[in-house]
């Protein structure tokens, strides 16, 4: 899938629309999701543009993928749920229900997280 550069985390980027900062370096952005689902929920994007983890683990380099995943281990850090365990996720095309074509991993935390996926039966 080609990148859209609509989506609403691109806007997100170049502050065209505001968002809920939690962290920023030259990699990543992570901000509060509009939507939480736990107490802690943060969506930490790289600032490439890439659709998802496809996209991102074929094109990026080790850098930005260092960056990423670094910037989400300050977001538990900095959100205090590294202690009692949080989840991360990332949604990827139909079957994974991804919304937003900018990759994004949920950092979710604060509550139990519940269940790792729905049963199925
Ligand atoms: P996904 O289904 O993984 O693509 O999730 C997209 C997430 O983006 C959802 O949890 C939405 O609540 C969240 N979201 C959509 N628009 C915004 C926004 N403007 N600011 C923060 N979070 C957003």
């Amino acid at each position: 899938m080609a990148y859209d550069d609509q989506n609403i985390f691109a806007k997100i980027l170049r502050g065209e629309i505001p968002c809920d900062k939690v962290y920023e370096d030259d990699h990543a952005l992570a901000f509060n999701d509009i939507n939480p689902q736990r107490p802690v929920h943060v969506l930490v994007i790289p600032k490439g543009h890439y659709v998802d983890v496809d996209d991102f683990t074929a094109n990026a380099s080790d850098a930005e993928i260092a960056g990423l995943f670094r910037a989400v281990g300050q977001v538990a850090k900095q959100t205090g749920v590294t202690d009692d365990g949080y989840r991360i996720l990332s949604n990827i095309g139909v079957n994974g229900h991804q919304e937003v074509p900018h990759l994004h991993i949920h950092v979710f935390g604060g509550a139990d997280t519940g269940p790792m996926i729905k049963r199925q039966d």
